[in-house]
């Protein structure tokens, strides 16, 4: 008998329909004499939803409000399927984020989980029901509601799947595991069958959304074996482990994009010590995350300073540095929008060289200019106008040799 915790995302509870089949699902697993852990998201859309509407109730919702908010979405799924399953004659019983014991700090609406009790879960199996959990939510140290990023319910389970030493988390999605790039972006895409935690994150942080980089940062540091596999249809999926020695044997695993991103440029920035310090530094307090960082040469001790955040902190980002510029005595802030990342990654990266200059020459062989770069071991990254970024994708994906081969073509050759 084996303890797994199963989460289904938005797409796979979208409607009643969806909901009754992750029910027979959840059922056949309990027949089969597994113990199961449901975590559930939001039905596909309402989480949007309900941030159109808090925009609609105020130009800057407070985040606490939002998160009130933003936690509905899985009530409503969790108690669906627990309704469900208790129909077809199954001890299931629906919980909030709060009621499993998930722990959070209390920065509203990214919330890192601080601890996770479990307790309660922990006692409704040994009771034999089938707990089915409200992802994506936890409370503060003040019994605030908090939600945990976008894509968060894959952090509850995995999560969960920690404390409670799961021997499996699997993330039931509509795609059938991880792919080499988006396949709804690069048709050409190939599932993976293993991925290491390592590759895994620096695909989920630089765009993959199959599975919220927070969640692999877990998984890895808690070592939880996490598989991404198809809701929709039985088969093999992917597993997300350690790393072994076949991983490093190709250069480049994965292909991501990402548009999520926006370019802010302090122009004019005196060229003196303590300056980074000073725009970074109210940055970092507003909980907004800086990626990539480029500081011009300077000219007359004066120099342009670019940086990029993530597009969705762009509102809260844009009036604190538009004050930082004054207090450093900056000439202006430029910020632009139509911005993409693109990225290879792969522990490959670390033996094998010429990635980089290959990178540049399929992006330059299509016309496509690359206005930042950033680099680490197993990845490097450009930042290109975001209309090229299809064109970049499937580009890179083909010159690195990872398209499919389609039957037939291969014998044609
Ligand atoms: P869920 O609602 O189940 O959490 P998400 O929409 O968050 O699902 O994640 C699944 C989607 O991730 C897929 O539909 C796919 O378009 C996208 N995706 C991006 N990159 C990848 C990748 N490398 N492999 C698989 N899916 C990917
Ligand atoms: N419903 C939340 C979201 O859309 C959490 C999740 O689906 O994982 O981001
Ligand atoms: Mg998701």
């Amino acid at each position: 008998m084996a303890l797994l915790v199963q989460k289904y995302g938005g797409t796979s509870v979208g409607t009643i329909e969806r909901i009754h089949r992750v029910a027979e699902r959840v059922a056949q697993s309990h027949r089969a004499g597994d113990q199961v852990v449901v975590v559930l998201s939001a039905m596909s859309g309402e989480t949007d939803r309900l941030i159109k509407l808090a925009h609609e109730a105020s130009a800057t919702p407070d985040d606490r409000e939002m998160d009130m908010l933003l936690s509905t979405g899985e009530r409503v799924t969790v108690a669906l399927l627990a309704m469900d399953l208790r129909s077809r004659g199954l001890n299931a019983r629906s919980y909030t984020g709060r009621q499993v014991g998930i722990i959070t700090n209390s920065v509203h609406t990214k919330a890192r989980i601080a601890r996770v009790s479990a307790d309660r879960l922990r006692e409704a199996l040994a009771k034999g029901i089938i707990p089915v959990v409200a992802g994506f939510q936890g409370i503060n140290e003040q019994s605030d509601v908090t939600t945990l990023g976008r894509g968060g319910s894959d952090l509850s389970a995995v999560a969960l799947a920690a404390a409670l030493k799961a021997d499996r988390c699997v993330i039931f999605t509509d795609v059938d595991g991880v792919y080499t790039s988006d396949p709804n972006v690069v048709p050409a895409a190939r599932r993976i069958d293993k991925i290491s935690y390592e590759e895994m994150l620096e695909m989920a942080s630089l765009g993959a959304k199959v599975l919220q980089a927070r969640s692999v940062e877990f998984a890895a540091k808690f070592n939880v074996p996490v598989e991404v596999n198809s809701s929709f249809k039985e088969g093999k999926g992917t597993l997300v482990t350690r790393e072994d020695a076949d991983m490093e044997a190709v250069a480049v695993a994965g292909v991501t994009g990402d548009r999520n991103q926006a370019k802010i440029t302090m122009v004019g920035v005196p060229d003196k010590p303590g300056i980074a310090a000073k725009i970074f530094g109210p940055v970092a307090q507003a909980n907004i995350n800086v990626d990539m960082i480029i500081q011009n040469v300077s000219q007359d001790a004066l120099t342009d300073l670019s940086f990029t955040v993530p597009r969705a902190d762009l509102r809260a980002a844009t009036p604190l540095l538009q004050a930082v510029a004054n207090d450093v005595g900056a000439r202006s802030v430029a910020i632009t929008e139509a911005i993409a990342k693109v990225s290879l990654i792969g522990v490959g990266m670390r033996s094998h060289s010429g990635v980089a200059a290959k990178m540049f020459e399929v992006l330059s062989r299509e016309g496509v200019n690359i206005m930042m770069i950033s680099t680490s071991e197993i990845k490097i990254s450009c930042v290109i106008a975001e209309k090229y970024l299809e064109l970049a994708m499937r580009s890179l994906h083909t010159a690195f040799g990872l398209d499919r081969v389609v039957q037939g073509e291969q014998s044609a050759k």
